[in-house]
């Protein structure tokens, strides 16, 4: 089975094993390592490749005249953001990252050893929720169910990961 990524060029780059894919997008330049690896047959992918592609192409739409904004008055902007069992909020970025205790959310999580130094990579989508990759040495539960390492999951709003031992809520909110 091979796999592959898809840039944020909307170029999909197949590779035959897991991590044996270029440093750079041959189409664009950007860093691969920076987007998720599906299965090459994975039907996320070509929803992907669509919305970046769409994305891409219409690089004039102000915020207002996406569908998600209609109808909202103020330009704040929603991200996702993991809330921790002592109240502390880590927020995710628009462009994603790495969660964990030397990565985003290091200073919120510095009390929860438990936690790896890089336990989920989290990429958020505009339309399709956060998604969210278990790259930790302990694991990650989504709503109480293990996560397969390394396979990127789709997670709704509400939704609840437990990372090792320490549970997060999905949450959103506007910045
Ligand atoms: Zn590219």
């Amino acid at each position: 089975m091979a796999f592959c990524k898809v840039c944020a060029c909307g170029e999909k780059i197949v590779f035959e094993r897991r991590l044996s894919f270029p440093d750079n997008c041959p189409n664009c330049g950007r860093r691969l390592v920076d987007f998720l690896t599906y299965s090459e047959d994975d039907p996320r992918v070509e929803e992907l490749i669509a919305a970046n592609r769409k994305e891409k192409s219409e690089p004039d739409n102000t915020p207002a005249e996406r569908p998600e904004d209609a109808g909202r008055s103020t330009g704040g902007m929603r991200v996702f953001v993991l809330k921790l069992p002592d109240g502390a909020e880590i927020v995710i970025p628009p462009e994603g990252g790495i969660v964990g205790r030397t990565e985003l959310g290091g200073e919120e999580l510095a009390g929860y050893p438990s936690v790896s130094r890089q336990h989920i990579r989290v990429t958020p989508r505009r339309s399709a929720g956060l998604i969210v990759e278990d790259i930790s040495k302990y694991g990650t539960l989504l709503n109480g169910q293990r996560m397969e390492k390394n396979v990127p999951a789709r997670v709704l709003e509400g939704a609840v990961l437990t990372l090792c031992n320490v549970e997060a809520e999905v949450s959103a909110k506007e910045i």
